[in-house]
């Protein structure tokens, strides 16, 4: 059996950034270091951070009188910087930096007198941190009939931001509908909001040419690897978003001569070694990478964790 891994595939300079801040963490102050959320939406990387200490809570009240936190890299709402602060809790927040510049583009937006719209899928993480970051209403629109459903007059100065794991044509719909259905409508470049889904999400079409069956590693939760697999059932492939070679299925294999391999931004390279595993366990594999996009980008770390 051929198998075509695809190029970028896997972590992110995000998720990268995340994990190396618990781990800083854990080995400046020591364990436990407590964190708000899944650090990154994956949970080997989630058990092998617990193993080294770190305990994952989902509300502030959990974590004791001044033990060290850490907010995910999902980002958080203001609300809960607040309630950090007033408790004295010593933070390190490792929300992704190109989350951060969403947060930012919004609150730009909303000083400008402009009514918000965020495109995304209500409850993640993210989006409840978006919409908690910037200070006033935000319509969360998901779809193109969300767009019509907005209670706003059609001369509202409008202007949308996005979730950073829907990449440039996972949005181009939503934004036509906006500015179909809004006269003053303004919005940031959209292909940079984040290098990384942006990329993975092209290197799963390139792969979709040339194989019969695609695996997506990462998590059930994590919307990007989901959005990936969805690009491969798109593209007419049979696809499917598995945690680790424990959740291959032999029954997909049957008819499969090339399987494509991708990973989520949050899902690590080993994983993706499990699953190569798993195929080799069925039958002789020979791997090989599909040429794409090289990243080179590093996100600085918090100053604290850097010095000494
Ligand atoms: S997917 Fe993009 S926005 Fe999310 S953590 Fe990675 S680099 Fe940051």
């Amino acid at each position: 059996m051929q198998v075509y891994l695809a190029q970028p595939r896997g972590f992110c300079a995000g998720v990268v950034r995340a994990i190396e801040i618990v781990e800083r963490a854990l080995e400046k102050y020591g364990p436990p270091v407590y964190v708000r959320h899944e650090i990154v939406h994956n949970k080997y990387v989630v058990e092998s951070l617990k193993a080294k200490g770190a305990i994952f809570v989902e509300d502030l009240s959990e974590v004791p009188p001044r033990a060290v936190t850490v907010f995910s890299a999902h980002g958080v709402a203001r609300t809960v910087e607040e309630e950090a602060a007033a408790r004295g809790l010593p933070v390190l927040n490792a929300t992704c930096p190109l989350v951060t510049k969403v947060h930012n583009q919004g609150k730009r937006y909303m000083s400008k007198g402009r009514t918000l719209v965020l495109i995304g899928h209500a409850g993640h993480p993210e989006v409840e941190g978006t919409m908690g970051q910037v200070p006033g209403p935000v319509y969360l629109v998901q779809n193109v009939a969300d767009v019509a459903a907005l209670p706003l007059p059609l001369d509202t100065p409008m202007a949308y931001i996005t979730q950073t794991t829907l990449s440039v044509d996972d949005t181009k719909d939503i934004i036509s509908a906006l500015q179909t259905r809004f006269t003053d409508l303004q919005g940031p470049d959209i292909r940079d909001i984040c290098y990384a889904t942006q990329n993975r999400q092209s290197a799963v079409r390139d792969l979709s040419r040339l194989v019969d069956l695609i695996l997506v590693v990462g998590a059930a939760n994590s919307s990007n690897s989901n959005r990936l697999r969805e690009i491969g059932t798109e593209a007419g492939i049979p696809s499917y978003l598995i945690a680790d070679g424990s959740e291959l299925n032999p029954v997909w294999l049957k008819d499969a001569k090339a399987v494509g391999i991708t990973a989520g931004a949050s899902a690590p390279e080993v994983l993706v070694d499990d699953v190569i595993q798993a195929l080799r366990r069925i039958g002789p594999v020979e791997v090989s990478v599909v040429p794409g996009r090289e990243e080179n980008i590093e996100f600085r770390l918090p100053a604290e964790l850097v010095a000494g």
